[in-house]
C-alpha cells in the first residue's frame, strides 16, 4: 500500500474523546468527494445513533479476535476495555478506487500505522483548551460519571502523543478546521503526484 499517483493517501484523524474529529471528518467529507472514511470494527455496544455497517461493524468479542487471528486488521486497540480495529479489505477497496481514506483511530493506532504505512499522513486535533474539551464532554451527556473520569484522563494521555503527528489542528470551529484539513490534504497529494513525476 504505497502512495503512487492513483492510489489515495492514507490519513490518520486522532484527537482526545470530545474533541469533535467525527464533526470534523463529516465536514471534511462533504466537500472534497473523493476522501472517505474507513468504518472500523468494534466490540463495544452500539449507542443509540449508531448504525452497523455505517458508524463502525459491531462484532462481538469472539468475531474480533479470531478476526485478529486471521490478520483481517491493519491496526488494532483495545479502547476504554472494548476492542477497535481498522479493516484491511475495507482500506485496500478504498484505495484502489484512487480515494483518499480516513481512518479516525486513537493514538496507539495511528503509531502501528505509521511504523508499517511510513507515508501516510498523521493528524491530530485539539481542542482549544482542556477546560473545553470537558465542557463538550459533559455537554454530549451521553456518558456516565465514570466513563466521563476516563475519557477525561485519556485525554490527557492522547494530548501528550501529539508531537509524534505530521500536523495537528485546532478545532475551535468546525468548518474552518475542515477547510485546513483539506488544504492540508490537496496540498499533500500534489506534492507526492510531482514527487512521483519526477522520480519516472
Ligand atoms: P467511540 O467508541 O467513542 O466511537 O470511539 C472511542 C475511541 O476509539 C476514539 O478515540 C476512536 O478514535 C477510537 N477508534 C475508533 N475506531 C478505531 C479503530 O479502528 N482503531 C483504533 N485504534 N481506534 C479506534
Amino acid at each position: 500500500m504505497n502512495n503512487t499517483t492513483g492510489l489515495g493517501l492514507l490519513i490518520v484523524v486522532s484527537g482526545p474523546s470530545g474533541v469533535g474529529k467525527g464533526t470534523v471528518c463529516k465536514a471534511l467529507l462533504d466537500r472534497e468527494k473523493d476522501t472517505v472514511l474507513s468504518v472500523s470494527a468494534t466490540t463495544r455496544s452500539p449507542r443509540p445513533m449508531d448504525v452497523d455497517g455505517q458508524t463502525y461493524h459491531f462484532l462481538t468479542r469472539e468475531d474480533f479476535l479470531s478476526r485478529r487471528e486471521q490478520g483481517e486488521f491493519l491496526e488494532w486497540a483495545e479502547v476504554y476495555g472494548n476492542f477497535y480495529g481498522t479493516l484491511r479489505s475495507e482500506v485496500e477497496r478504498l484505495q484502489k478506487e484512487g480515494k483518499n481514506v480516513i481512518l479516525e483511530i486513537d493514538t496507539q493506532g495511528a503509531m502501528q500505522i505509521k511504523k508499517a504505512y511510513p507515508q501516510s499522513l498523521l493528524v491530530f486535533i485539539l481542542p482549544p483548551s482542556l477546560e473545553e474539551l470537558r465542557a463538550r464532554i459533559v455537554g454530549r451527556g451521553t456518558e456516565s460519571q465514570e466513563v466521563l473520569n476516563l475519557r477525561l484522563s485519556k485525554a490527557q494521555e492522547e494530548i501528550s502523543m501529539s508531537p509524534h503527528y505530521d500536523f495537528s489542528l485546532v478545532n475551535d470551529e468546525v468548518d474552518r478546521t475542515a477547510e485546513e484539513l483539506a488544504e492540508f490534504i490537496r496540498a499533500e497529494r500534489i506534492r507526492r503526484s510531482k514527487e512521483d513525476n519526477f522520480a519516472e
